[in-house]
């Protein structure tokens, strides 16, 4: 049995094929799909510390060697994954004639990644996903404004080797939003906007749980759009979407989005 024989899955083609404006929501699911790790219980244990133990602004100020050594760690391990097909036929969508932004829950970079595969490393604005958590291969100043991607590895063997800005003279440390620190407002509200404004909001690998980023298909719903939902398992927004496609995003998303571009 293929995508295509999934219940729901022509309605779900229907309702995209229809709309102009599409918000899409990624989450965990679709990183899980191209090996990075959920960093969480058995799969992320590093040196027995818990992520709560560490991703916080609590445990950077006590010791941020310590944790820039597990970043370092985690953007290794990042680092081997390429994007799968749902992330490239989401980049194809995107790219395509309808207004298509993506928000993305993830940290991970491969939904970026993703369009610059796909535009041939040109300069794929549409594709470039509204980042809620921030991003793994962008650090930022701990004082001024000073933020840039940076993929290298960190070193981390003393305080002293840790990155430093070169405008101010702070550490730097991960761009992402640590257990306690809000979301961007801006990232956020812009988030927001583009739900809003969108006829449909097609929901992939998140169990749209954690808010805020669950608020974003509710926008849509409110706004008097459609959720479409792409997931292996039922979750707390199945019964609000119109259509549940019960699937892994990599092998759905390239039949539900071939002919949409
Ligand atoms: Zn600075």
């Amino acid at each position: 049995m293929g995508p295509t024989d999934l219940e729901g899955f022509q309605e779900a083609r229907d309702l995209l094929a229809s709309a102009d404006t599409v918000s899409v929501l990624s989450g965990a699911g679709v990183s899980a799909e191209s090996g990075v790790p959920t960093f969480r219980g058995e799969d992320g244990l590093w040196k027995s510390y818990q992520p709560e133990q560490l991703a916080t602004p609590h445990a950077f100020r006590r010791d941020s060697r310590l944790v820039w050594e597990w970043y370092d760690w985690r953007r290794g391990k990042i680092r081997e994954c390429r994007p799968n097909p749902g992330h490239e036929a989401l980049a194809r969508f995107a790219l395509g004639a309808r207004d298509v932004r993506i928000v993305t829950q993830n940290v991970d970079g491969l939904h970026e990644e993703a369009a610059r595969t796909v535009a041939g490393g040109s300069d794929a604005d549409p594709a470039m996903p509204l980042e809620l958590h921030g991003s793994i291969f962008r650090v930022k100043c701990t004082s001024c404004t000073y933020r840039v991607p940076h993929r290298d590895p960190i070193p981390t063997e003393s305080f002293d080797d840790l990155p430093k800005c070169p405008v101010c003279g702070s550490l730097l440390r991960p761009d992402v939003v640590w257990f306690g620190e809000s979301l961007d407002a801006g990232v956020l509200s812009e988030a927001f906007r583009v739900a809003q404004s969108a006829q449909v909001c097609l929901v992939v690998g998140t169990s749209a749980l954690v808010h805020p980023a669950a608020s974003v298909p509710l926008a849509t719903r409110d706004g008097g759009g459609e959720i479409v939902e792409v997931n292996p398992t039922e979750t707390p927004l199945t019964p609000l979407a119109s259509v549940s496609l019960r699937g892994a995003s990599g092998e759905v998303l390239p039949s539900l989005l071939d002919g949409l571009e």
